[in-house]
């Protein structure tokens, strides 16, 4: 059997394809409109692979991607694509809507065609996973608990926003026309291959060009950190033995202000790397002025998961970020050919 995978080109998706890969010997298609987010790259060593498929195409082009659904038999759908950035969603909101949004209930549409002309038991076996974020519960304060599935719904910025929105539409799908869909909420990723504009790899990349490390506002703000192998798996725990209809939280268990982040990242370098002038790149550290509406704190409970699917994450913030900075160490020609061809949309 065959699942089908979009967003598989950015920064989870492709480390889900590869974990798959190594794990699976079923088929997997990927469907990735290829944004300035999408890196051929980052699949270049399965390209040739007969397990992967791959068709460039925007999930809102249905025609493009349809017949996959009816040439292979697909037991199940992953929707990684999304406009992911936050501070991009500020300044563009629009494009966060068409694929988020509108993206979403596109996929779902030729999702459910698909799966309503199936037999009784491949339906009953089908299952639409949908990869969302915590981001849509909005911002905890310091006192309060984690997220728990029953939070409310609280989004801050447009694109937690359309996360938001995208969820409902998920949820609408099963509801209204019993189709087998599973959302996971999960938090901030951080590994290989992630977009150099994102917290963790501008610090690593930043640091070892000797450039301002930008921190926004008083660097207070607390994320949950997962490291992405720990997330992918958790996701084929959900395909594989979660339950239609159901929500799950995925976090790392590792509550770390931002300002800690660049401090630990910068003194991992100091041992890894020194710096020429023999200074710690915790000089390079700068304060900048707060993105607007900035959530003080995201953080999961990871109680259902564990509960339900035996799920808890493998890595702890320590050994994490060494592998992290150990791949962008390695791995300098790939962010190079991002900084060539994106120079100029590189964000902060
Ligand atoms: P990413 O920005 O690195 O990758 C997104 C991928 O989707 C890219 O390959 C891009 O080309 C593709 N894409 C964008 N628009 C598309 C469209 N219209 N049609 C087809 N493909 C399209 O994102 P990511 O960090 O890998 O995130 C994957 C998913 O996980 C997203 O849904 C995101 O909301 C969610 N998520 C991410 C994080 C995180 O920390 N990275 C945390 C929580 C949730």
């Amino acid at each position: 059997m065959t699942i089908l995978v979009t967003g598989g080109s950015g920064f989870i998706g492709s480390n889900f394809i590869l974990n798959w890969i190594k794990k699976s010997s079923e088929k997997i298609i990927n469907v990735d409109k290829l944004t300035y987010a999408g890196n051929e790259e980052n699949l270049e060593n399965i390209k040739d692979n007969d397990q992967y498929v791959f068709i460039k195409s925007d999930i809102n082009d249905c025609h493009n991607y349809k017949n996959e659904f009816l040439n292979n038999d697909i037991r199940a759908v992953i929707n990684f694509a999304a406009e992911s950035h936050v501070d991009r969603s500020i300044s563009s909101p629009s494009k966060f809507m068409q694929t988020n949004i509108i993206g979403t209930f596109n996929l779902l549409e030729t999702s459910k065609k698909y799966w309503n002309d199936l037999s009784e038991k491949k339906k009953k076996n089908f299952r639409f996973v949908h990869v969302s974020t915590d981001e849509v519960y909005g911002s905890l304060s310091l006192d309060e608990q984690p997220f728990t599935e029953n939070n409310k719904y609280k989004p801050n910025s447009p694109y937690s926003a359309s996360k938001a929105s995208s969820d409902h539409l998920v949820r609408v799908y099963n509801k209204t026309y019993n189709f087998p869909t599973l959302i996971t909420n999960c938090s901030n990723n951080y590994g290989p291959f992630q977009y150099p504009e994102k917290l963790i790899p501008l610090v690593i990349n930043n640091a070892i060009r000797e450039k301002p490390l930008p921190i926004y506002g008083d660097g207070k703000q607390i994320r949950d950190w997962l490291y992405v192998e720990d997330h992918c798996n958790a996701i084929i725990e959900v395909l594989n033995n979660g339950f239609p209809f159901e929500v799950y939280n995925i976090g790392g268990n590792n509550e770390i202000q931002n300002i800690d982040i660049a401090i630990i990242i910068c003194e991992k370098l100091d041992i890894l790397k020194r710096r020429d002038n023999g200074k710690s790149y915790k000089e390079l550290i700068s304060f900048v002025k707060d993105r607007p509406g900035h959530d003080t704190r995201y953080a999961i409970n990871n109680a259902k998961i564990k509960k339900e699917l035996n799920w808890s994450p493998n890595e702890d913030f320590k050994s994490g970020i060494s592998r992290t900075i150990d791949w962008y160490l390695k791995n300098q020609s790939w962010v190079e050919n991002i900084y060539k061809k994106n120079q100029l949309l590189i964000i902060r």
